[in-house]
């Protein structure tokens, strides 16, 4: 690994040689945790305007044997430039197809649906959407209680193809959510393309209403655009009861946030459900 200087020669920089090795002991790492079963998902509970649990975000976590329990921002973007994240991403799909097909035993839960984090590169690999498809038959899970999110960046960065690959789980029944949904370039032309059924508003828009007056105009922008592409609109990273106050009497439909829930194991996201 060579540092450039001004004058044209190349350094040696044993910082950069650490973090490259990190990266190499991370990746083996993700290899054994996949092995040995270390990754879970926690569920993140969504409510509806009354109040009403309609599903969850499944949110992946790794249980490490000696640093406990870690996040996803400290391996995701490792396991992002390789195909890792490919088997990664299948093991949380047919996690969370296990755990769908489980909660239609339960009157208490058989209607909440389940999103699902998908990374471009997982989507853009050939057998995503047979993946996903064989996931959803094998295990009976009902794949209209499937909403797989996609961030903005991923839907714009090949359209054609997208849409395409879009479609064919949309006609099984799949849904599609557009996570992050005002960081990106978003342009009405493009959100008519996509065969898409929720948008999901950036907590960073969701934290600044009531202080950042721009922001509460691009909060209301994005539902009214929603409410007129006949889009759900989920509004996450909800912390405070005035940002749900806001979020209400602009028309939101669906919520999610520390306000309400912090991802969690299955067992407590059960128990946060009215009792049959
Ligand atoms: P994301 O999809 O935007 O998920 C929302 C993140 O915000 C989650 O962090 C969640 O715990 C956090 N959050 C929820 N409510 C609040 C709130 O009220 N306030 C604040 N400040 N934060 C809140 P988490 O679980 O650490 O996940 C981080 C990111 O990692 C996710 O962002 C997603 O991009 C990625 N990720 C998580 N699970 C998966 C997965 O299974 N596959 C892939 N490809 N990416 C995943
Ligand atoms: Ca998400
Ligand atoms: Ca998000
Ligand atoms: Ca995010």
């Amino acid at each position: 690994v060579k540092a450039r200087h001004g004058n044209g020669l190349c350094f040696f920089d044993p910082q950069m040689q650490t973090a490259i090795s990190n990266r190499a002991q991370l990746e083996t790492d993700l290899k054994s945790a996949l092995r040995n079963a270390e990754f879970l998902l926690y569920y993140q509970p969504q409510f509806a305007y009354d109040g009403s649990m309609v599903g969850a975000e499944a949110l992946l976590r790794w249980q490490h044997p000696e640093r406990g329990l870690v996040p996803p921002a400290a391996f995701i973007a490792a396991a992002e430039e390789s195909d890792l994240i490919v088997l990664i991403g299948n093991w949380v799909l047919r996690t969370a197809c296990v755990q769908l097909a489980q909660w239609q035993q339960d009157p208490r839960c058989e209607k909440l649906q389940l999103s699902v984090n998908v990374s471009a590169r997982q989507f853009r690999h050939a057998g995503f959407v047979d993946q996903v498809l064989s996931e959803v038959a094998r295990l009976g899970a009902r794949a209209h209680l499937l909403t797989l999110e996609l961030t903005e960046s991923l839907v714009l960065d090949n359209v054609e193809e997208t849409v395409a690959r879009m479609l064919q789980l949309r006609t099984r029944g799949i849904r599609f959510s557009v996570d992050d949904f005002g960081t990106g370039y978003s342009s009405l032309a493009y959100l008519t393309r996509l065969p898409l059924h929720q948008l999901k508003i950036d907590q960073s828009f969701v934290r600044n209403l009531g202080t950042r007056p721009t922001d509460e105009v691009i909060v209301q922008t994005i539902i009214g655009m929603a409410h007129n592409l006949e889009l759900e609109v989920i509004a996450e990273g909800v912390e405070t009861e005035e940002q749900r106050a806001l979020l209400r009497h602009y028309g939101c439909s669906f919520y999610q946030g520390y306000l309400l829930g912090q991802p969690m194991p299955i067992t407590d996201l059960l128990a946060l459900l009215p009792p049959p």
